[in-house]
């Protein structure tokens, strides 16, 4: 993991679950990054307590406030780490926050539909407008013509239940929102690495693995992953992505998935 230093770097939902994993393993590499920003929907709440015990001991974590299906949430955030940021860019923007209804076709509602979208694939579109501006700058004050994450990225946390070739796991679930969502976010994924291509950003979709979260664990069956595996092998691949890796799928050991 030697190959990953970026000075700065935020996470969405990252008061439990992979992206809480991602914070701590990102504070407890052999050369941290300058500034950890951690979002998540209430920093001051109990459900962010973790957050908080470490914020107290790592002065480079800070605790930002995000409503990831809220446009102005969004704004403020970009707004909040731009004046901690000064001068210099966020190197690398890793979209986490998700929610999953485990519905099958019957029970499907336009409200479940359109709250998963709104979370999984729109926030995502949003967030990356709003840190464009950061991310371009990062890229800018970054030497070396090739993109990488250490330079300027943005880290899709997809699923391979969107998968349209595989629809990996059915018989655990139909999960028609889920899996629509995050499709299209994969769709995302594939644009912003061509519009974004000559800003000097690199975009990817991960796929985390089946991880022991509350999100993996409502699936039914016990998931063969833990936090700590997953976190350690994705950021095993982000350190290692590079110009051909923008625009591709990938999983949490680095293997090229169907779309
Ligand atoms: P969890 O359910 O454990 O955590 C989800 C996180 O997202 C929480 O921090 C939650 O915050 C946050 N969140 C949800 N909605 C919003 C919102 N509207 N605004 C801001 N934050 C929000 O899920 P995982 O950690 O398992 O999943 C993380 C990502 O990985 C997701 O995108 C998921 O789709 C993906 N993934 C997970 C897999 C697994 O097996 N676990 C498999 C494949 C993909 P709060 O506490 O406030 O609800």
């Amino acid at each position: 993991m030697g190959g990953l230093r970026v000075r700065s770097v935020l996470v969405t939902g990252a008061n439990r679950g992979i992206g809480l994993g991602l914070v701590q393993h990102l504070l407890g590499l052999p050369n941290p990054p300058e500034w950890v920003f951690a979002a998540c929907r209430d920093p001051k709440g109990q459900r962010a307590q973790e957050l908080q015990n470490l914020a107290s001991k790592h002065p480079n974590l800070v605790i930002i406030p995000l409503e990831v299906t809220d446009p102005a949430s969004i704004k403020a955030a970009a707004a909040s780490v731009g004046e901690r940021l000064k001068d210099s860019g966020l190197n690398l923007l890793i979209n986490n926050a998700g929610i999953s209804h485990y519905k099958s076709f019957d029970s499907k509602t336009q409200e479940d539909m359109a709250q998963v979208y709104a979370t999984n694939t729109i926030g995502p579109l949003l967030l990356s407008q709003a840190f464009l501006p950061l991310l371009k700058k990062a890229a800018q004050g970054s030497p070396g013509s090739g993109l990488s994450c250490s330079k300027a990225a943005i880290i899709n946390m997809s699923s391979y239940a969107g998968s349209i070739q595989d629809v990996y796991c059915w018989e655990y679930g139909q999960a028609i929102s889920y899996r629509c969502s995050k499709a299209a976010l994969n769709m995302l994924t594939k644009c912003q690495s061509l519009g974004y291509r000559e800003h000097g950003i690199l975009c990817a979709a991960l796929h985390p693995g089946w991880v022991q979260t509350d999100m993996g664990n409502a699936a039914g069956k016990k998931p063969p992953l833990t936090v700590d595996e997953s976190v350690g092998g994705m950021l095993k691949v982000i350190s290692s992505l590079s110009e051909k890796d923008t625009g591709t799928f990938l999983d949490w050991e680095g293997k090229v998935l169907p779309w």
